[in-house]
Parts: structure tokens; sequence; C-alpha cells
């Protein structure tokens, strides 16, 4: 476990090793802002050599393992975050800014899930036709693992994310090179520790630092063939743009403005309990929060004192404390960010609750709720990620899917009503990867989770998952 003392080391080649040019920096605890270990600065070098290891790994053997190798180190690999689910909740709780108990009741087993999930999909990966298609040749598909893959991770969900891209990458057949993001690589370096221990050297490969230059190194090795990265559009672009050069495969999933879309018919208790609980979970850093609620001009009163109502039951400070139910912003970068679209609101927008720095250390802000919003303000249409829910009245219908489809991004919504006939109608029109009726956020390893427009392309979870880590070859076997 990482002490105020521990420095960190990248993992290459099944081995714990300083970074080349031997640089470190501070990681910080975000909700004491205390110094919690040193991780490696990793530069081009160490991405050139978790490369070349990932390199020699998938030539020489990882690629050729049968699923059920595969499935049977997936397998441990769940077994091993399961039976240390503790040790890794204190780790996220401090490096993240998690509530514990959030992190272990909800992420824990959703990622030994998934992993469980992605060991069995390992074992049914096929290719679609075999048969004689030309008078004279059998033809059938294989489905291929890629090669190397270059894996980004963001700091929101930094172990989920990782195991995200980890399981269908590995399911497949690759190898890997993952870096998670430079203020949150201790779960991840523990979970390479775990995976030390099940995969062969070189297959799962984990370096620290900053996107310039660890990430841009990653994304731009020529023996790296494919990135999949989880982050922001900005970096989205970039890594599109870098890839066309070499033409190389791309998996983004990147940020998310989730509309709400409430009609006045809900039940409106839960409906509010959902949107609070989804729109505040993890501080509002999530690519899906809750957090832009279009509501029935009807209602609209009711929803923002009722959201009023249950931003300010919720318990912010220790996040090693039971009842915690809202963490710190991930960094003083971060909070400053959110803190910045507050300052910039325009004069008819109304914060009804929140919007200041708590007393006492940590990158704490209030849970805010802001009413009176137009559809082209700033906070409508970026992302803000933080604990900041927006609420808009709607007049109609189409009014509410105009403004729903209204901004760049189209990774989640969802859609509250009691009329079945208008709650499909509405989701059929949400240009979004998931829509959810009278829920938000729910997921299932099984189903595929990702983005339309600026929220990227490619998708996490489930079989399409697995599918993106592969290509598609075609043997023709002549019959004379
Ligand atoms: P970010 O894009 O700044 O950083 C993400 C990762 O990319 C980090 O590891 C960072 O070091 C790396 N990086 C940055 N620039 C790079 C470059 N040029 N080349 C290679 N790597 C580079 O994003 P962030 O602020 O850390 O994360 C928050 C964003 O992630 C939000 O926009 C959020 O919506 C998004 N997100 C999306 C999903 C999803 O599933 N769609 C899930 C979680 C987070």
């Amino acid at each position: 476990m990482a002490t105020a003392t521990s420095t960190l080391q990248n993992f290459i080649d099944g081995e714990f090793v300083d970074p080349v040019e031997g640089q470190t920096e501070p990681v910080l605890n975000p909700a004491t802002g205390e110094t919690i270990a040193h991780a490696p600065l990793s530069t081009a070098a160490d991405a050139d050599r978790a490369a070349t290891a990932a390199r020699r790994a998938f030539d020489e053997g990882w690629a050729a393992t049968t699923p059920a190798e595969r499935a049977a180190a997936l397998l441990k690999l769940a077994d091993a975050i399961e039976a240390h689910a503790d040790e890794i909740a204190e780790l996220e709780s401090d490096n993240a800014g998690k509530p514990i108990n959030a992190f272990r009741e909800d992420e824990i087993p959703f990622m030994v899930d998934n992993l469980r999930f992605f060991a069995g999909a390992a074992r049914c990966v096929e290719g679609r036709a075999a048969g004689e298609y030309l008078s004279g040749y059998t033809s059938m598909i294989r489905r291929e693992p890629v090669g190397v893959i270059g894996q980004i991770a963001p700091w929101n969900y930094p172990l989920m994310m990782a195991i995200w891209k980890i399981g269908p990458a590995l399911a497949a057949g690759n190898t890997i090179v993952l870096k998670p993001a430079e203020t949150t690589p201790l779960t991840t370096l523990k979970l390479a520790e775990y995976a030390g221990e099940v995969l062969p050297k070189g297959v799962l490969n984990v370096i620290t630092g900053h996107g310039d230059p660890a990430g841009q190194a990653l994304v731009t090795h020529d023996q790296v063939d494919m990135v999949s990265l989880t982050g922001s559009v900005a970096t989205g672009k970039w890594i599109a743009g870098a890839a066309a050069n070499s033409l190389k495969r791309v998996h983004l999933e990147l940020g998310g403005k989730a509309p709400v879309v409430v009609f006045d018919d809900v039940d409106m208790a839960t409906a509010l309990e959902t949107i609070a609980g989804t729109g505040y979970y993890n501080a509002g850093q999530d690519c899906t929060a809750a957090t832009r609620v279009l509501v029935s001009s009807k209602v609209h009163d009711d929803v923002v004192g009722g959201l009023v109502e249950q931003a300010q039951g919720l318990v912010m400070g220790d996040t090693r404390a039971a009842d915690t139910t809202l963490g710190p912003l991930n960094s003083s970068r971060q909070r400053s960010r959110v803190e910045g679209f507050l300052e910039r609101r325009p004069a008819h927008a109304e914060i009804a609750t929140g919007g200041r720095e708590p007393d006492g250390p940590g990158f704490f802000l209030e849970p805010t709720v802001v009413a009176g919003l137009r559809q082209e303000d700033e906070m409508i249409q970026r992302e803000i990620f933080g604990p900041v829910i927006t609420v808009q009245p709607f007049s109609d219908e189409d009014e509410a899917v105009a403004w729903a489809n209204g901004t760049p991004y189209g990774l989640a919504a969802s859609v509250w009503t009691r009329d079945v006939a208008r709650a499909m109608r509405v989701a059929g029109r949400l240009r979004f990867g998931c829509v959810w009726i009278n829920d938000h956020i729910p997921l299932a390893s099984e189903m595929p989770h990702g983005g339309f427009k600026q929220s990227g392309y490619g998708k996490d979870l489930s079989m399409y998952a697995l599918e993106d880590y592969t290509v598609v070859k075609h043997v023709m076997v002549s019959l004379a």
C-alpha cells in the first residue's frame, strides 16, 4: 500500500521499474490536499520500453493462447480484486476522493463482474460465416486480436475505467500498455501487481505520467496498433488527429452532458432522489451524470425545490467515513475549472443552493443547483464535471427533445414519464448512445456503453467492446 513516503514504479515486462529518466511527482489525496505517494513522470523512453515489451508478449504467445487460457487469467484477476477489495477501496478513496462505502459497494462488485463477463465472452468470439461462397472454395471468418493496444484512462473512475479497457482487450488476445491519469495512478499500479501474478510477462504494462509526454508517446509509437482513450473531447480530437498519420485504430469514450427529461406525470419523489443521487454521485465527475435537467414548466419549481433539498441533505467530508455521501473534486485544477463556470454565469442564472467552497482542507465544493439558464449558455452547452445540476423548463415534447439533443455530446440521456408511448417516442428521438427510461446510470456488463457525436466512437462493456478489440480476417481455402 502507498504511504506518504512510498515512491511508485512503472510496471513493464512483468517487473516494477523506475522511470528511465528517473523523475517522479507527488500524488495527492484530494480530500486533504496531502501527498500520499510519488509516481513516475514517464517519458517517451518509458512508453518505448513498455510498447516493446507488449509487442514481444504479443508475438511470442499471448495472441496464440486459447480462449480458455485467457478466460482463466481474467477470472483469477477478478478473484484477486474481490479478495483485496478493502485495500483497493482505501487506495481509491484516498487517491480519487471517493466516499469509501460507495466505492466498495458500487464499483468493486461491478468491476469484478466486468472481468468475469469478459472471461466468458473470450470463449464466445466467433466469425459469422463458414461456407462455399465461390465454387471450389471454402471461406471462413476469423476474429483476431488487433495487436498492441495503448490504453489511456481518466481520473474520475481510475480503476473501473482501467478494467473496462483491459477486460475486452485481454479477452480478445491483445497485449496492453495502460496509462492512468496523472493524478490517480495508485489502484492501476495495484492492478498491475495482481496482473503480474496471473498474466505472462509483458501482456499488461502500466506507465504513469502526463498526457504530454507519456500519453502522446504511446499514441504515436509505431509498435502500438490501436489507441483507446477515456477522456475529454479535446484529448480525443488530438489522438484521432495523431492517429491519422499512421491510420492506427482509435477507440474513444469522451465527455457527456446527459439530459434528464422530466415530464409532469412522474413519481416526483423517486425522480428527485434518483436525479440528485446520480447527478452528485462521484461529485458529478461522471460522463453520464444526471446534471442537465430539462423539466416540464408545470413542475419546474417543484423540481428546483426538491433538488435543493436533496443537495442540502448530502454529507461532505472525510471520504473514509461511512456516512459521507459527497467527496471532493479530484484536484484543485478541476475545482477551479468548475468554479470558473459559476463565476462566468450570465445575469439570468440563479444559484438556488451551493456554489461555494466549504471551510477546511481538500478540494470540496458545495453541491449546487442552478436555475434560469438558457439553452445557449455555457453551463448548458459544456461539460462541467462537478457537483452542479442545472434545471431548465420546457413547454412541450418537441422543445424538450430539441434542447436535449442540442449540445455537441451524445453519451447518455434519460426520460422520465409514466406514459409508455411518450417514453418510447422520446427515447427514439434522443441522439445518445444510451437512454434510460425512469432511471439514470445503471449499467450491465452485457450492455454497451459508448457515445454518439462528440462523445466519441467505440463501445465499452458487452460483446461490442470485445469486437472493437478484434480485426476480421477472411481465410479462403481452395478445394482443388
Ligand atoms: P483528459 O482528456 O484531460 O485526460 C484523460 C487521459 O488522457 C489522462 O490519462 C491524460 O493524461 C491523457 N491525455 C491527455 N492528453 C493526452 C494526449 N494528447 N495524448 C495522450 N494522452 C493524453 O480528461 P480528464 O479531464 O482526465 O477526464 C475527464 C474526461 O473524461 C471528461 O470529459 C469525461 O466525460 C471523460 N470520461 C468519459 C467516459 C466515457 O465513458 N465516455 C468515462 C469517464 C470519463
